[in-house]
């Protein structure tokens, strides 16, 4: 089902109503549909969107201008995301089944049977991005990994690409049991649906702004709900002085270009460039940037807020320009830009610290690795941080930087842009990159933000949920402790 609505919050919120409702009513059957079927669900969207290909990909290029071509490859992408999600529902260990056998004999107290499973938390709000119109939209990792672990969803759709949401929403409620999935629009729906009752968790991608206001809402609710907001970051690089010396030329030109991709609207952008204070490699930077052709962003608004936060930074006492491209004519298109500062000034000016979300990006030089460690530590929380060193001559210098960067991605001579959706892959960070530095919103482990621990205590066999079973009828991996453990004289078990 897809509802659009534009009229006042009195209908925003009666819309928003009807989906939450129906996502409510939808959870009970979804959270014991065996896991089977729930991973067949999940290949049935990842067909639809494969055989719908040319014409989402379409609609989505009219709204969004990212081009054909990419947005065919993210179509790819989101339906792998979806049939990694059904393989992890399908293979059962995401319940995380932990079995404690009842040990009468143990001191000073016997043991009873515990038993203890993750359980769906109920209907999710996701908000969907502006610049991933199918990865992180409709049908993206948050709707994909909250419908593996049993928990409906109802899409807070991006204004940037209202149409393609609503054509997604379509298709997926061709596969989807009804009220599974529904899409709204509207900020006021959004903010009714975070404060919405029988939503039981949020998440979202967006701007640190945006995030905030829609997490102090979650928190504001009579009984608080998780919020999971993967927001902006400033993806600060590190270039080592022996890295420098050794391929300093091809490293900033490998550096505009991950800047540059897509127009710098991504959130894994790199924005900072640490350099040594004697790296001579200006005029190659300069080069590089102005190589960069303006293209169109995703949308006036994003348009307008990076032309505003480029031009404090340019003006700002302490920074100068390495290069800016003239302002075109053409509101909506991009300016790629180049700034410079010291390490010492951005102590000294914390506000340099700031995402601009699109092709800009801060040259930093330090001159000692004190004073660029020093700098580090005031660096806030981010998504990814990159290091480019030589593999034996900077050890020890390496070592001290992985531990004072703050991220939730430390990647090595490589570059920030472009997430790979495997399991290991972590998609977080400290504050501000995102709300809950516990997890990811990429991965397989994505799937524990919606679901909730509960033991069993004493339970008779045949009240205990499938996976909690002796009989195991849905053949999960069960972890037992048949350690019989006994309590140390002295300390009272708990
Ligand atoms: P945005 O302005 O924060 O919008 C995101 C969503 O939040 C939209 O649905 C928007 O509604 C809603 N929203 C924003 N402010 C709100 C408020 N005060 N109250 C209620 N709803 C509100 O984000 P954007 O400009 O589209 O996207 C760019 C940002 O997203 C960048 O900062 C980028 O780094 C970040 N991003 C992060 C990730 C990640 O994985 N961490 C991925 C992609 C993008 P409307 O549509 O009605 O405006």
């Amino acid at each position: 089902m897809s509802s659009r609505t534009t009229a006042p919050s009195q209908d925003a919120a009666t819309a928003t109503a009807r989906a939450a409702a129906q996502a409510h009513a939808a959870a009970p059957a979804l959270a014991g549909l065996p896991l089977p079927e729930r991973a067949a669900l999940l290949r049935g969207l990842s067909h639809t969107l494969g055989e719908n290909a040319a014409h989402l990909a379409a609609v989505a290029e009219d709204e969004t201008r990212l081009g054909v071509d990419r947005l065919r490859g993210e179509i790819r992408r989101t339906q792998a995301q979806l049939e990694m999600f059904a393989d992890v529902a399908e293979a059962g260990a995401f319940l995380d089944v932990m079995i404690d056998p009842p040990d009468p004999s143990a001191q000073p107290a016997p043991r009873p049977d515990i038993r203890r499973m993750l359980v769906p938390l109920g209907p999710v709000a996701v908000f969907s991005a502006s610049n991933f119109p199918f990865a992180f939209s409709v049908l993206g990792g948050d709707t994909a990994s909250a419908l593996a672990a049993g928990c409906p969803v109802v899409v807070k759709a991006h204004e940037g690409h209202p149409r393609l949401s609503d054509l997604t929403g379509e298709l997926a409620a061709e596969v989807l049991p009804a009220g599974v999935l529904s899409v709204v629009h509207g900020r006021e729906e959004g903010r009714s649906l975070v404060t919405h009752p029988a939503i039981r968790a949020v998440g979202f991608t967006g701007s640190t702004a945006g995030g905030r206001a829609l997490f102090d809402l979650a928190g504001s609710r009579p009984d608080p709900i998780p919020f999971y907001g993967e927001l902006g970051s400033v993806n600060p690089v590190v270039v080592t002085p022996a890295a420098c010396a050794a391929r300093g030329a091809d490293i900033v030109r490998e550096y505009i270009a991950s800047v540059s991709l897509g127009q710098g609207q991504f959130c894994t952008k790199p924005g900072l460039l640490f350099l040594p204070a004697e790296h001579a490699l200006e005029d190659h930077l300069r080069r590089a940037v102005a190589a960069v052709p303006p293209a169109p962003l995703l949308g006036s608004w994003i348009s307008t807020a990076y032309r505003a936060t480029l031009e404090e930074l340019a003006t700002h006492p302490a920074v100068r320009s390495v290069h800016r491209a003239p302002t075109p004519d053409d509101a909506r298109a991009s300016v790629p830009a180049l700034l410079a500062t010291t390490a010492e000034s951005v102590r000294a000016h914390p506000e340099l610290l700031q995402e601009c979300f699109g092709p800009a990006s801060l040259i930093i030089t330090y001159t000692t690795t004190e004073d660029l460690l020093a700098t580090l530590h005031t660096l806030p929380g981010s998504l990814t941080a990159t290091v480019h060193g030589q593999e034996h001559q900077d050890e020890p210098l390496a070592r001290l930087l992985a531990a004072a960067l703050h991220t939730g991605r430390l990647i090595w001579n490589g570059w920030p842009t472009g997430v790979a959706v495997t399991p290991a892959m972590h998609h977080g960070g400290p504050w501000p990159a995102t709300t809950s530095p516990l997890h990811t919103s990429v991965g397989s482990r994505a799937i524990t933000r919606w679901m909730r621990p509960i033991a069993y205590q004493n339970m008779p066999e045949q009240l205990l949920p499938a996976p909690l079973q002796r009989a195991n009828p849905w053949n999960v991996p069960q972890q037992v402790d048949d350690a019989r453990r006994t309590v140390p004289p002295g300390r009272a078990a708990s």
